[in-house]
């Protein structure tokens, strides 16, 4: 008997939508993807990439396009916030590939977008921006959208992010994410004016990823290809007025708040001439991501935003999608999808979730005061350097 061939429904062109949009394809099925922007394109700067997510993408043949536009960091190093002394120094070349099947990459995140677009449109996925799903109808199932336009499918997918309209209409109720007290200011600077400070050379001349960690803050920093840029996320407490989630910084804010850090640091920061504030939001975990109807799912940051500590949040949406492409591949009949969907979420939620606990988990470990908690913390790294765990 021929398998059979769905319609599926994606709301949203994020990474995760895009991930789901690319195995859902793959494994035979027609897909639709709705965007709600005018443009198909991925905002912040720059993205890591670990083996969880890079093995995906790779099996989906996207190896070489995402290698174009990557940096591979040779090693992962946290250092002290005071000197920036490496307290612990992770290799990633070539343990990542060998032991964990697939490269840790860096990328901006309009490069990494532009390669699941395109990797969409060549194996003809059909992508619509200026579609708003404003309504579900989860038994029919199909979306109306902000035009009054209704679109039927047999399956539909939330892969709407951190706002999510479709976990608000699953649910019946809005449901907000959660402050978590953080905020990250995004921030590119020009290596050609890291250049000129021979103290900064060993952060442009070899690839890696530079941590620091310091009191209620840390910093995140690495090269992005091409040498144009270097990449620096600062996470500091959350002093943004209410209600706003995202908007410009003075660069003052960040040179007061770092002044005691690596003066590497602060002179990295006092290269910036613009930067914007992103308040850190996250998600409870949710009784179930599927509705009874068999025929609706959620995926990504829709079900499950995390703070950002273990680089996590967008690999964790790409593993969503390949899972849930690898399960409707293996479809026999369409009285199956709702079981399939259920095994979806079983084999999904445990792990995003203890993602998202371990994230958070991570924030006591990195802003830690100083004290007798903190040198016994940097003593450990000091002496079993860990291995990442992906
Ligand atoms: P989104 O990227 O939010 O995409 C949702 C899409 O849906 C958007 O295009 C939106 O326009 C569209 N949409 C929304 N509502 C509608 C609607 N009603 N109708 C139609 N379309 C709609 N993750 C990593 O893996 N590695 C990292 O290094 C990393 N660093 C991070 C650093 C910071 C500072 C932050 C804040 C996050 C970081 N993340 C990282 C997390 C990662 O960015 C997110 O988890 C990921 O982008 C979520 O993807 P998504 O597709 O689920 O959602």
């Amino acid at each position: 008997m021929p398998k059979p061939r769905l319609n599926v429904l994606i709301v949203g062109a994020g990474l995760g939508g895009l991930s789901a949009a690319i195995a859902t394809r793959l494994a035979g099925h027609e897909v639709l993807v709705l965007e709600q922007a005018s443009t198909l394109s991925e905002v912040g700067a720059g993205i890591q990439i670990p083996p969880n997510s890079s093995r995906f993408l790779i099996s989906w043949g996207l190896r070489e396009a995402i290698d174009r536009v990557s940096v591979l960091p040779e090693a992962f190093r946290l250092r002290s916030y005071r000197d920036g002394n490496v307290l612990s120094e992770q290799p990633l070349v070539p343990l990542t590939e060998e032991v964990y099947g697939g490269p840790y990459w860096h990328c901006h995140r309009a490069d990494f977008h532009k390669a699941l677009v395109d990797k969409c449109y060549s194996i003809g996925v059909k992508i619509c921006i200026n579609s708003m799903v404003t309504k579900i109808d989860f038994e029919a199932p199909s979306v109306t959208l902000a035009s009054g336009a209704v679109i039927g499918a047999d399956l539909i997918i939330g892969a709407d992010g951190l706002k999510s309209k479709c976990r608000e209409e699953l649910l019946g109720r809005l449901d907000p994410p959660q402050l978590t007290g953080d905020l990250a200011y995004r921030i590119l600077i020009k290596v050609e004016e890291m250049r000129k400070h021979k103290d900064l050379e060993e952060f442009i001349r070899k690839p890696a990823i530079n941590f620091w960690m310091g009191p209620q803050a840390h910093a995140v920093c690495y090269l992005l290809k091409g040498e144009g840029y270097y990449n620096i996320v600062l996470i500091c407490p959350d002093n943004m007025p209410e209600n706003i989630n995202v908007m410009t910084a003075d660069p003052s804010e960040i040179r007061q708040f770092f002044k005691s850090w690596d003066p590497r640091l602060q002179k990295m920061i006092s290269l910036v001439s613009s930067v914007t504030k992103w308040r850190l939001q996250n998600s409870t975990e949710m009784a179930s991501w599927t509705h009874p109807s068999g025929k609706f799912a959620l995926l990504g940051d829709a079900c499950h935003a995390t703070l950002p500590y273990l680089a996590q949040g967008a690999a964790i949406a790409v593993e969503d999608g390949g899972v849930l492409g690898a399960l409707l591949g293996k479809l026999e009949d369409r009285s199956q999808l709702p079981a399939v969907l259920k095994m979806y979420e079983g084999l999904r939620k445990n792990r995003t979730t203890s993602i998202v606990l371990g994230s958070t988990d991570q924030r006591d470990v990195f802003h830690m005061e100083d004290g007798e908690e903190q040198k016994r913390r940097d003593e450990v790294m000091l002496r079993d350097a860990v291995r990442p765990g992906f």
